[in-house]
């Protein structure tokens, strides 16, 4: 297990669409952020300038679903 960089918290990556591009869902900005296709450290997309992720930013971890593709709420 690698040690983490910062206290930047572990995000979920949807994977949407077969290019891999992720979401993520922001709590506090409630609403996804879009990210491109790498997993690791980012930095937050918030517009919410009170969320702790402007500071810390966060990982992703992708998580797939098999042969499914995903649709947000939103349709992005
Ligand atoms: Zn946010």
């Amino acid at each position: 297990m690698r040690r983490k960089k910062y206290d930047a918290p572990v995000l979920l990556g949807i994977e949407r669409g077969t290019k891999g591009y992720m979401a993520v869902w922001c709590p506090y900005c409630v609403d996804f952020h879009l990210h491109g296709q790498e997993e690791g450290h980012v930095v937050a997309h918030c517009i919410d300038p009170e969320s702790p992720f402007n500071s810390t930013g966060y990982y992703i971890k992708k998580i797939k679903y098999a042969g499914k593709r995903v649709i947000l709420e939103n349709g992005k």
